[in-house]
């Protein structure tokens, strides 16, 4: 019996769209891998060249981080005795967060069970009612959910435009507290944010800024210490917020900043206080991957490079990559039919590409999002501009 109240016919729709994706062999979604190591996945048995991992700088797998893991297992096990105020904080927890801080020049650092989570708290634990948060139209969906979250007046600016954020600093009220926050890079346009005119607009109006660092962590900057490193403006940032799940091979979020602001954190933020510590084998994957980075610099530098070629000899052949200047590649297609039609092209192929449709980005911008990283070889990188070009043509967008 077909239900007719407005919740089931929610689920029915969305259920029509999956349906309609699915007789057409456009679907791509939650495909499952039996083995993910490095350049290659493997799906029902069929090697494919991984174009869609996050893992940016080859991380997983590595033999020292795998080793820390298995260490923390061997000491503290799988499982944590609960929240960290109370009694789920272990040496590797505070290790990792004074990591976190070094690695990016704070003095403290708090850990979350999720870059999700993270942006969800913070934003919702400093900001209230009476406050005005600005955030990027492109922003992660974390961040808008937690400015929603908040209470707080809810205003967004055009794309990466510092004259529309000036307008709208100026609009907010001189007594409202204010809270700039932007993705460093955008995570469905590979373009990076305007951190000095950000720094400079946030000092004028008297507003805090908070960066989130998902896809600049390990990837900008000659050493892959993030947005700062490249813009060299160490220390410019108030909330520096990251996740350890894309270039650190682990899972959690993080916020680094001045100590008060971690205390005050440490004490007040909810999702900090009322959901579990990482699993230790998490917190010392993640540290060591910290180390890692530093030890092993030859990996930003390579990421760098296969981004660059890979961008350049995708423009060479005529593909619109819009600004991006990081390893997340947009390839537009135009319309869904024509994404997800290069999508099912590459992927017969052998390429493991995914496509992007509305809503998650505007109707005409359809879009393949091929990401390197630094497991490509150039070869494979060539290959895949290879096919990209042929499935362009069969597709009729060359
Ligand atoms: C992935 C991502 C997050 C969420 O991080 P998780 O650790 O996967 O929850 C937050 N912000 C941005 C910009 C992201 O890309």
């Amino acid at each position: 019996m077909k239900k007719e109240d407005p919740i089931s016919r929610r689920i029915q729709e969305l259920n029509e769209r999956y349906d309609f994706l699915r007789e057409h062999d456009w679907y791509y979604y939650l495909m499952c891998s039996d083995k993910l190591l490095g350049s290659k996945v493997r799906i029902n048995g069929r090697e494919m060249l991984m174009l869609a991992s996050y893992s940016y700088l080859d991380l997983i797998g590595h033999p020292r981080i795998v080793g820390a893991a298995k260490a923390a297992i061997d000491e503290f096990s799988t499982g944590t005795h609960g929240v960290r105020l109370l009694a789920g904080s272990t040496r590797l927890h505070e290790e990792l967060e004074d990591r976190i801080a070094r690695f990016k020049g704070r003095s403290a650092a708090v850990t979350f069970s999720s870059g999700y989570v993270t942006n969800l708290s913070v934003i919702s634990t400093l900001c209230g009612h009476t406050d005005v948060v600005l955030s990027d139209r492109l922003n992660h969906a974390s961040i808008v959910d937690g400015c929603r979250l908040s209470g707080a007046k809810f205003v967004r600016f055009r794309h990466n435009d510092m004259d529309d954020l000036k307008r709208k600093l100026e609009e907010a009220p001189p007594e409202a507290g204010k809270l700039v926050v932007v993705d460093a890079v955008f995570s469905m346009d590979g373009d990076v944010t305007k951190l000095p005119a950000l720094r400079e607009l946030c000092d004028r109006y008297r507003a805090w800024l908070m960066v989130d660092e998902a896809h600049s962590l390990g990837v900008l900057g000659p050493t892959g210490h993030g947005i700062e490193e490249h813009f060299k403006m160490p220390g410019s940032i108030d909330i520096c917020m990251g996740t350890l799940s894309k270039a650190i091979p682990s899972v959690g979020g993080y916020v680094a900043g001045d100590f008060e602001l971690v205390t005050f954190l440490k004490h007040v933020s909810r999702a900090f206080i009322f959901s579990a510590a990482l699993p230790p084998p998490a917190a010392a994957a993640a540290k060591e991957a910290f180390d890692v980075i530093e030890a092993e610099p030859q990996r930003v530098k390579r990421l760098q490079e296969n981004t660059l070629h890979f961008i350049r000899k995708l423009n060479g052949n005529g593909f619109c990559t819009l600004a991006s200047e990081t390893p997340i590649v947009p390839i537009i297609c135009g319309s869904a039919e024509n994404a997800c039609e290069m999508a099912r092209l590459s992927q017969k192929e052998g390429i493991f590409v995914l496509p992007v449709i509305s809503p998650a980005v505007p109707d005409g911008a359809c879009r393949l999002r091929a990401c390197v990283t630094a497991a490509h070889s150039i070869e494979q990188i060539d290959w895949a501009v290879d096919v990209f070009v042929q499935a362009a043509r069969k597709a009729k967008l060359l």
